[in-house]
């Protein structure tokens, strides 16, 4: 494989250190607010869909104060301490059980940090990635697929181990989260000066005005948008809609997909029941084992000159988890009730799952990296984000279409009385949402050049 900056390890651990508190706190939190906040699942469901669609929101925000006013380096700084603080705050509220008003307000101020630590960070340490390659560096989509294992080496062992500690003590799990997140913090503050360097050497993510005074060859820049930015911002825009069919349905993994591994799916191992979160881990572990397969075959066809373009990757990406959801759908084929299936059919839809993820998400931020106009690099980050709030919202609405006790749901007149009518409207979703984007690809690679 081809070599990369020592920075990109650097945004590599530091990242695997956010995402593995950020899926840690995710781990307990609906059980927490169920068994010791003694809310109703509804209620718990509905904290849950508002607190995961806002921390996709405030990226936009954290982006732009980024771009226009801090700088990346500072921002991931500032955002690391207040989901740290976030944590901890939750860490609090479930040391005072005794009081469950108290509780609950430190809970409420533990999100709000979370969800303005988050989008302080999330944006700017993705831009932060491609700024340490030239802008047309063919090894992009690799260092972004590496960057994205370390959210998945975090996202597996998050569940594991604060999961594991939460079983102990609710607190103990969020403690754990908070020391992950001041550690990556730390590591980021103390290593940022030496690796955080562009391949001549200069300083990246720091303030913008610091950044034009420390280079005196560059004249202060201009910030008018060409017309070519303009259309490269507008793909940016119509491939993250394209993307929020993706996650709605990818998104089911928490949701749907739970409750059929719960119900229908025989977790019977050797004797032994497997407890049906862990199932949750299999789509994090699949990323991890196959993210360096895919870097690898990208640069494999980026030297033999015929690396896909980034919109067809991504149209093949939807395709994947069509197929995922086509197979899970001839899985529960008939099945009712609490009748099971085996495991297997589980783990060959995530396996197509994470196919599909690794020619899209990895993929797409390295291409909003390539297309956005340098001083809004961060801000288009933070749009490419909100396409994820859009389907976080969107999947919850989705799952509640789960079929149960014989009842016959519709959804756009289309009728939903079975588990495989359930599976297949997001075959119908995404393969649709496929087929359109590789049909508009040829325009949009043009948009692009
Ligand atoms: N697994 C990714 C992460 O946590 C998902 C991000 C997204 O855009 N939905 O970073």
């Amino acid at each position: 494989m081809a070599r990369h900056p020592k920075g990109l390890y650097l945004l590599f651990t530091t990242e695997m250190a956010e995402r593995f508190s950020y899926y840690g706190m995710r781990a307990l939190f609906t059980l927490y607010m169920i068994n010791a906040l003694c809310l109703s699942v509804e209620e718990a469901a509905g904290i849950y869909g508002t607190y995961t669609a806002l921390v996709y929101v405030t990226p936009l925000i954290g982006g732009y104060i980024a771009d226009r006013y801090w700088g990346t380096r500072r921002s991931i700084l500032c955002g690391g301490l207040i989901m740290a603080l976030g944590h901890f705050l939750l860490f609090l509220s479930a040391s005072m059980l005794s009081d469950l008003d108290m509780a609950k307000t430190l809970m409420f101020c533990g999100l709000a940090a979370l969800i303005i630590g988050n989008g302080a960070f999330k944006p700017n340490i993705s831009t932060m990635v491609g700024s340490l390659y030239p802008p047309e560096d063919s090894r992009k989509d690799a260092a972004f697929t590496i960057f994205y294992m370390g959210v998945n080496v975090g996202a597996t062992l998050a569940p594991l181990l604060c999961g594991w500690l939460g079983n102990v003590d609710y607190r103990w799990g969020y403690l754990c989260a908070c020391l992950a997140m001041l550690g990556g913090t730390a590591i980021m503050r103390l290593l940022q000066h030496r690796l955080l360097v562009t391949p001549e050497g200069k300083q990246i993510g720091l303030s913008p005005s610091a950044s034009v005074s420390s280079v005196s060859s560059v004249s202060p820049v201009s910030h008018k948008l060409t017309a070519a930015d303009r259309r490269h911002i507008l793909v940016i825009l119509l491939i993250a809609f394209f993307v929020i069919f993706f996650w709605a349905a990818y998104e089911q993994a928490g949701v749907s997909l739970m409750v059929l591994a719960e119900r229908n799916t025989d977790r019977n191992l050797f004797g032994w029941i497997m407890p049906a979160e862990w199932t949750q881990s299999l789509p994090a572990i699949f990323v991890v084992v196959l993210a360096p397969v895919f870097a690898a075959l990208w640069e494999t066809l980026a030297a033999h000159r015929i690396e896909p373009a980034a919109p067809v990757k991504q149209a093949i990406g939807l395709l994947f988890l069509a197929l995922g959801y086509y197979v899970i759908s001839l899985g529960v084929d008939g099945v009712t009730g609490e009748e099971k299936v085996s495991i297997l059919w589980l783990v060959v839809l995530y396996f197509l799952h994470v196919c599909g993820e690794l020619c899209l998400a990895p993929i797409g931020l390295s291409l909003v990296n390539r297309l956005s106009p340098a001083h809004l690099a961060s801000l288009m980050m933070g749009v490419w984000y909100m396409s994820t709030a859009a389907s976080n919202a969107l999947a919850g609405v989705l799952s509640s279409f789960y079929p149960h006790d014989g009842e016959v749901k519709h959804f756009l007149g289309y009728q939903i009385a079975t588990l495989s009518d359930f599976f297949m409207l997001f075959v119908f979703m995404s393969g649709a949402a496929g087929i359109l984007m590789l049909l508009a690809c040829p325009k949009l690679i043009k948009m692009m050049k």
